[in-house]
């Protein structure tokens, strides 16, 4: 798997420059993963092709080790497979969704729709599945449950009709998420019925669902609903599952689109905005080493004042409230702890569901308060907060002026982030300390 990727990069380290035999080797990785990740056989062919020739081509700038160059440039190439995510503007829109049946449409627009939403938007969804019984109430439940605005009529047969009543009555909206139905294959009635309900609705935006599990058949697809109606974007669905989502791939190549949102589970808040880097570790099977390098560099740079501190340190001795503090700042830089955690190599849900849900929800306010509080404890109690009993914990609340709570939150936090810095440590081969000192 991803493991062998990084195995064989590893044996690169040290290397100034790389033969043909070790682009080879890492070229045979990549292929493996990607086959692995149903990723069409001539995309990987041709990337494979441009990977192997830029690696033998070009120099390692000075100062970059060959297994470094060559890093970037898989994932240069990876960045030109996968392409940046479908353009949405935060604006008044129509989107119209397209896709066979199960693809997941219908979740998608609700989930959309709530994505919207927690934009400051005000989204419907208007439901024009008159074909599979049960469409209307399915949509329905989840619009609820998404809290936005729906429309549809169990009782209305022609899907126009729907759209145009569902027009009038979502005046209000900024986002019309038109929902249609699918057949369980390509047929000409489901494509016949697309067309019209597109050439009413006159979209912005129309995006094709697919279920990550999809393989061979999402060229042909994509072709038959690229012709029909034209495709500007690709949802993915079902990417919680074992399937990695790599044959959409062949649909975004097919109808020169790209991604826009990939589905993550069966409730309305499952949804992500597509975004390369995640999306490619997952496919390579490997932890976004240049996301995490990049933003950690950026995140060290922005925390300034005691530039002793060495992120390293932490990951070798004790965690103190010092370097909780400093996580707390870069976290602030870097966006939320899960995420970061997500990319380091070898590190996927596993212990993230060993925590209670917010066990990382620092919010801003919190944070805050974290730090007055700080401000009033003893060099003693921020190298070693254990020291802090009942007696301390109300000297520290008169000090900062904070409730007692608050410094029972504190103290609670930085164990939970102790116990996740000695997972670290607990790596063995030095990754999060590589990639933190970059
Ligand atoms: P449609 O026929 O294209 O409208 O597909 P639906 O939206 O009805 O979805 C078909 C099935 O897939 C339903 O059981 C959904 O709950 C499920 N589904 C959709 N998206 C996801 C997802 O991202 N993850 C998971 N696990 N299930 C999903
Ligand atoms: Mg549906």
């Amino acid at each position: 798997l991803g493991s062998s990727l990084r195995g064989t990069l590893d044996q690169l380290q040290g290397k100034s420059r790389l033969d043909e035999e070790d682009v080879d080797a890492v070229v045979k990785e990549i292929q493996r993963s990607l086959i692995g990740a149903d990723v069409d056989i001539s995309l990987v062919q041709d990337l494979s092709d441009s990977i192997r020739q830029r690696a033998l081509d070009e120099e390692p700038p000075a100062g970059t080790t060959a297994r470094d160059h060559v890093l970037k440039i898989v994932y240069e190439e990876m960045v030109a497979l996968v392409g940046d995510s479908t353009e949405l503007p935060l604006e008044s829109q129509t989107i119209l969704l397209a896709g066979l049946q199960g693809s997941g449409k219908t979740t998608s627009a609700a989930k959309m729709a709530w994505w919207f939403s927690t934009k400051g938007l005000r989204p419907a969804v208007i439901q024009t599945d008159t074909f599979r019984p049960g469409a209307y109430e399915q949509s329905k439940q989840m619009c609820e449950r998404a809290e936005v605005d729906f429309y549809g009529d169990p009782d209305e047969e022609d899907p126009v009709e729907i759209v145009r009543k569902g027009f009038e009555e979502t005046q209000e909206a900024d986002i019309r998420i038109v929902d249609t139905s699918g057949r369980s294959g390509l047929n000409e009635e489901l494509i016949e019925e697309l067309k019209e309900i597109e050439g009413f609705a006159t979209p912005d935006r129309n995006l094709l669902v697919l279920d990550a599990a999809i393989g061979q058949g999402a060229k042909d697809q994509a072709r038959a609903f690229g012709d029909a109606v034209g495709i500007d974007g690709v949802v993915i669905t079902k990417l919680d599952g074992t399937a990695k989502g790599g044959g959409a791939l062949a649909a975004v190549n097919e109808t020169d689109s790209t991604i826009a949102f990939l589905g993550t589970g069966e409730t309305v808040q499952d949804i992500e905005r597509f975004e390369p880097n995640g999306f490619i570790s997952r496919l390579l099977g490997m932890g976004d080493l240049k996301q995490l390098a990049e933003r950690v560099e950026r995140a060290m740079q922005g925390t300034g004042e005691d530039d002793d501190w060495d992120p390293e340190d932490m990951m070798q001795g004790n965690f103190t409230l010092h370097d909780m503090r400093k996580q707390m700042q870069a976290m602030n830089n870097m966006g939320p702890l899960e995420q970061v955690m997500d990319m380091i190599p070898g590190f996927g849900g596993g212990l993230m569901d060993q925590l209670p849900d917010d066990a990382m929800d620092v919010t801003k306010s919190r944070m805050l308060d974290f730090e007055v509080i700080m401000d009033s404890m003893t060099e003693e109690e921020l190298e070693n907060p254990r020291v802090v009993g009942a007696e301390r914990t109300e000297r520290i609340a008169r000090g900062s002026g904070k409730s007692e709570e608050r410094i029972s939150e504190l103290l609670e936090q930085h164990r939970m982030m102790e116990r996740m810095i000695k997972q670290f440590q607990g790596m063995g081969d030095g990754d999060m300390q590589r990639m933190m000192k970059r």
